[in-house]
């Protein structure tokens, strides 16, 4: 089996040099264990935090350590009577081609007909849950809310956007990094209306996009879009914190905005959050967004790379936005 290891510690962006390939042998399964193929494998933002030297909300990876992340495979071999042979399963997994991990470690995926099983690391996964719950419990989101999200094209966001409209949005505004996302945003998603950030500055952008203000901003960016929607706000208005990409990469911590104080005059809370505190939320979300997918209401995409081998260049593509909704690397066929 091949896996990706971490190589060295990036300092800013980080390069191919700092992972290795490498081949090993495949354990034998021990009692309890089960060997999954895996079929897809997810890269995701908060993978760069993984890569420091300091904390991170998720364990850091070590040099010369296996790097680990959400992947979904078919179990081949099984020495665990509740994840027979044949399951398909989600799993903490690594960045690895076939691995051999305790059952009691890998979540059991239902069959759903005509679904993916790349769907598993986005719209039904980690990132479809963090939409939800920023959406509706951090944000506190009502219907006839104006909503704007940041990195709006990508996994997390597109959700965020559709679930707004869904649940009677009166205006859903996103932001994105090209013409083409911008375009997809509002042709194919039915958002009110969107901006490409490298047009001008996100506070004129925002304003001309939400002339009446914005009562729910969903934050993935952070840095300048976050000041922006400080300023954009209504009163009582509220903000999900969800990720700040446009810093991940930074060697400085880049500048706060300079508005906060409209946090008092406006009364605004702005609330920070990880998924992994919010999984009591998994039965209403796993009730509604296969509904909303059988019925064709929302729109998924994905950007697909073939692979193991090219799993690093597609995890730097992503922090980079090449992606347009949910980045995947296909590690085998069905
Ligand atoms: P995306 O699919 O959105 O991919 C990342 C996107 O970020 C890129 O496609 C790119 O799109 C955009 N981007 C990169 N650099 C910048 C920049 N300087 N300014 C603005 N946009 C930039 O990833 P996810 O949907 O998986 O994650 C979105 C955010 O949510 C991330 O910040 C992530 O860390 C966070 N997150 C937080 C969780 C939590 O529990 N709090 C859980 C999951 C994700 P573009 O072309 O538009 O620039």
């Amino acid at each position: 089996t091949r896996e990706w290891q971490l190589a060295a510690r990036p300092h800013g962006e980080p390069t191919p040099d700092d992972f290795r390939l490498v081949e090993l042998d495949r354990p034998d399964p021990a009692e309890g264990q089960v060997v999954i193929r895996m079929l897809v494998m997810s890269v995701d933002p908060y993978m760069r935090g993984r890569m420091n030297a300091g904390k991170s909300y998720a364990a850091r990876w070590e040099i010369g350590e296996t790097m680990r992340g959400g992947a979904v495979g078919r179990v081949v071999a099984s020495r665990s009577a509740d994840v027979p042979e044949g399951s398909l399963v989600l799993a903490d997994a690594a960045w690895r081609d076939v691995a051999v991990l305790d059952a009691a470690h890998v979540r059991v995926l239902p069959e759903l007909p005509g679904i993916p099983p790349s769907y598993h690391l986005g719209v039904l996964g980690m990132p479809g849950l963090t939409a939800w719950a920023g959406l509706f419990r951090l944000a506190e989101f009502r219907a006839g809310d104006t909503v704007f999200v940041s990195g709006a094209a990508g996994a997390v966001g597109s959700l965020v956007g559709q679930f707004a409209r869904l649940s009677g949005a009166s205006a859903v505004i996103g932001s994105a990094g090209t013409p083409d996302k911008v375009r997809w945003l509002t042709e194919e998603l039915g958002f009110t209306t969107a901006f490409d950030y490298h047009d001008g500055r996100v506070a004129d952008l925002l304003a001309a996009a939400a002339p009446d203000g914005i009562d729910v901003y969903f934050d993935n960016v952070g840095g300048e879009h976050l000041e922006a929607a400080i300023g954009a706000f209504n009163e009582h208005g509220r903000a999900a914190l969800c990720g700040a990409i446009s810093a991940y990469n930074a060697v400085e911590p880049p500048p706060g905005p300079r508005n906060m104080f409209q946090m008092v005059s406006k009364k605004l809370s702005l609330r920070g959050f990880i998924v992994g505190d919010h999984t009591d939320l998994q039965p209403a979300f796993a009730a509604q967004v296969p509904e909303w997918l059988r019925a064709g209401d929302l729109v998924v995409r994905e950007t697909v790379r073939e692979g193991l081998e090219n799993a690093v260049d597609t995890f730097l593509d992503l922090l980079r936005g090449g992606n347009t909704g949910k980045m995947i690397v296909r590690l085998a066929a069905e």
